[in-house]
């Protein structure tokens, strides 16, 4: 079985070098406020060489933007941020190179999608309830490509003048241990990697730091995990090393991206964490040997 409908971009005689990548960062498609043009316009300004535009559960990017980007010599690879979950901990799982036509990742993420509609009407439901009367309209219309979070959410409220800042929203409403979250029923982990790789993708643990959940590691690798972001945005060094050294100990990539939402000053922006475009090939390595070994 072949999965290969991507094929790493052939550099042009006189273009750039291999460079700097930058792969993880979301559009509008999900949660970020940059469209998918403007996304690969501000990464070809920045000289990255490849980006990754990884929404939640949403794969729409690539489709949107491979023509724009081969026009103007970046490599743009598939990618998506999964959202999955283990015994109460929400675990990211980012995918690469994955053939965006498989049908079976297309049916779980519409699953999601779904899902996720259904979870942000319950939490504007609950705020409701709460006393904080925001109309399930006025979440939508901050959203473009049919995966809500509670990003747009935050928006409303903010709007609304419900809270002063976008983080309010999380501290007061939307954080998993405030009044209005609801529970998202996701994807485990390694249903997430299974999805991945049998679509010929390649699966990354994203922000392990932020995630806290080290002791899912070992599992997540037998499941066939092939990488592990190590640069982070603000991640502290001594917390870099140790996922180094878990990875190391597992046979993960280290990757890594900006996980950029916006161009927002303080925000991080696009290219703001960035990898040698050698984690690319690694990446690929990976993925092919798990492909000649089944
Ligand atoms: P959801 O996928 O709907 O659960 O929303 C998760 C997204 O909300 C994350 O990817 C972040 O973009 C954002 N988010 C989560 N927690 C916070 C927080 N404390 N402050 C700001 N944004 C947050
Ligand atoms: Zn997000
Ligand atoms: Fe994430
Ligand atoms: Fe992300």
């Amino acid at each position: 079985m072949h999965h290969t409908t991507w094929q790493p971009f052939a550099a042009a005689p006189g273009a750039r070098a291999p460079g700097w990548v930058d792969l993880h960062m979301h559009s509008n498609l999900s949660d970020g406020a940059l469209s998918v043009q403007e996304i690969i316009d501000t990464a070809v300004r920045r000289r990255l060489t490849a980006i990754a535009i990884t929404d939640h559960d949403n794969i729409d990017s690539y489709a949107l933007g491979k023509d724009l980007a081969q026009k103007n010599g970046l490599e743009l690879i598939p990618g998506v941020e999964i959202s999955s979950s283990w015994d109460g901990s929400d675990i990211h799982i980012l995918g690469y190179f994955f053939d965006p036509t498989n049908l079976q990742l297309n049916t779980a993420l519409e699953r999601s999608k779904r899902r996720r509609l259904l979870r942000a009407k319950a939490m504007v439901r609950k705020l409701d309830r709460l006393g904080v009367r925001i109309r399930f309209e006025k979440v939508l219309s901050y959203v473009h490509g049919g995966t809500v979070g509670r990003p747009h959410i935050a928006r409303a409220l903010l709007e609304e003048e419900y809270v002063k800042t976008f983080q309010e929203a999380f501290e007061k409403w939307l954080g998993s241990d405030c009044p209005a979250y609801v529970d998202s029923e996701s994807l485990t982990p390694m249903e997430a990697i299974a999805l991945i790789n049998n679509a010929g993708g390649a699966a990354v643990m994203a922000h392990p730091a932020h995630t806290n959940r080290d002791d899912l590691i070992p599992m997540m690798a037998q499941a066939g995990l092939k990488g592990i972001e190590i640069y982070c945005h603000r991640i502290p060094s001594a917390s870099r090393r140790k996922y180094q050294d878990l990875a190391r100990r597992h046979g993960l990539v280290w990757t890594g991206g900006s996980d950029s939402h916006s161009e927002r000053p303080g925000a991080p922006g696009i290219g703001s964490v960035k990898v040698a475009h050698t984690v690319v090939e690694k990446l690929l390595e990976a993925r092919d040997r798990h492909f000649a070994e089944i």
